[in-house]
């Protein structure tokens, strides 16, 4: 039985126009002799209408009612879909992640996926009915609905693939594949034909949200074909797969970026054994995750300045916890919210020397000013001043012959 999962981005099944279009699309699959599962988000916009809602109430609006309201958006689609291809006269029959059942852990608002039962699923494929599966929600072991974290219906596909043990699994969206860059942000961004598992890992961690990144962790765990696509027009995709079946790598495969970081500087700390850990445990302990982070070695080796990033929306939570913590003394802190982390991703440059040499000179001709840096073995993240994220684009797409 070959098996193919489907799933259909936001803007995909935005309008009732689209869930015909969609709906062609699947009975295409069908045609071609799949059993064909699908996943879907909820209507463009609607997710996040739902978390504004639940803002207006509480900035801190309980976990397990966010789970239960911002889930929602997904059972509309999921309805309208299934009851679309039954007008039709195909059999189809709508799932909710509970009736699955998706088994998540306990982490409201960006669970994990535990197991996944595929029993019920399996009994609606072998009577040639086509299940569509609500994205981006689950239930716990306690019987909470529980959603994955923004972008997760992605997660859940992948997921669904692995446990069907599908060929493939096909993520329809709004742009031709996935591209050297956001086009949003370069108009020259072009498509990329095939892309290792551990470069589209490291491009949606550092902001392409083309791919949810623990979807993509799932797809390279279990060695899933993924192909990128539009829902909007014919085109061949981007397929994600091992790097094995990748020729001909470009040094750079592609370039991302975020938006919302926030730089955190404090000066004058005592340079002294113990120090970094004392201010980062408590961050730790309240799940606030630090990405880059630097320390000035002082010229007298007293007192050092320490600098790092987070998400912006931790910001408050993160000084908060630095005012109160015992554990250290500094002169001041320093809060940077216009800040853009801009990165180079390639598993070329393990075998390229300069690099990071070219990166730095392409900005540094732009006169754009780098605040900090961070590496690893595919990829080179520079923080900027997020007036320069355009600019440091186009260099950087342009230095790396990204643009033909
Ligand atoms: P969906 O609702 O289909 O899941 P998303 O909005 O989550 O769609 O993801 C698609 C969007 O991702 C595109 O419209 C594009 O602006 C953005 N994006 C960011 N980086 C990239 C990239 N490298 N390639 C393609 N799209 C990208
Ligand atoms: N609807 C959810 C979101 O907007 C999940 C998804 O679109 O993948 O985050
Ligand atoms: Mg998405």
């Amino acid at each position: 039985m070959k098996i193919v999962v489907l799933k259909f981005g936001g803007t995909s099944v935005g309008t009732i126009s689209r869930i015909k279009k969609v709906s062609k699309i699947i009975l295409s699959f069908k045609k071609k002799k799949y059993k064909v599962i699908v996943v879907t988000s909820a209507m463009s916009g609607m997710t996040n209408n739902l978390i504004k809602k639940s803002l207006k109430i509480s900035k801190s609006f309980d976990p397990i009612e966010y789970d239960v309201l911002v889930s929602s958006g997904e059972q509309i689609s999921c309805a309208l879909i299934s009851g679309q291809l039954k007008s039709l006269g195909h059999k189809s029959r709508s799932f909710l992640g509970w009736q699955v059942p998706i088994i998540t852990d306990n982490n409201h608002t960006n669970a994990k996926i535990d197991f996944v039962n595929v029993r019920n699923i399996k009994k609606i494929l072998s009577k040639g009915i086509i299940p569509i599966v609500a994205g981006f929600q689950g239930i716990t072991k306690n019987g909470e609905v529980s959603t994955l974290g923004r972008g997760a219906s992605d997660y859940t596909a992948i997921t669904l693939a692995k446990y069907f043990n599908a060929e493939k699994c096909v993520i329809f969206t709004d742009v031709d594949g996935v591209m050297t860059t956001d086009p949003r942000n370069y108009k020259k961004a072009k498509k990329i034909k095939t892309i290792s598992y551990e470069e589209m890992l490291e491009m949606s961690s550092l902001g392409s949200k083309v791919m949810q990144s623990n979807s993509v962790q799932e797809a390279r765990l279990n060695r899933t074909d993924v192909l990128v696509k539009s829902s909007f027009k014919e085109s061949e995709g981007t397929l994600i797969t091992k790097r094995k079946k990748i020729k001909n790598h470009k040094i750079i495969t592609g370039i991302s970026s975020t938006k919302n970081d926030a730089k955190i500087t404090l000066v004058g700390v005592k340079d002294k054994p113990g120090v970094a850990a004392a201010i980062f445990k408590p961050l730790s302990k309240n799940n606030i995750n630090v990405d880059m982070v630097v320390q000035n070695i002082s010229a007298d080796k007293k007192e050092t300045d320490v600098t790092f990033t987070i998400k912006n929306e931790n910001t408050i939570k993160t000084v908060n916890l630095i005012k109160n913590n015992k554990e250290f003394k500094y002169d001041k802190i320093l809060i940077d919210k216009n800040v853009s982390k801009l990165s180079i991703i390639g598993v070329g440059m393990i075998t390229t020397p300069g690099v990071t040499y070219r990166m730095f000179q392409a900005l540094s001709k732009n006169k754009i000013n780098i605040l900090v840096i961070s590496t690893s073995e595919i990829k080179i993240s520079v923080l900027i001043k997020q007036s320069n994220l355009k600019k440091g684009i186009e260099a950087l797409h342009k230095e790396f012959n990204l643009d033909n």
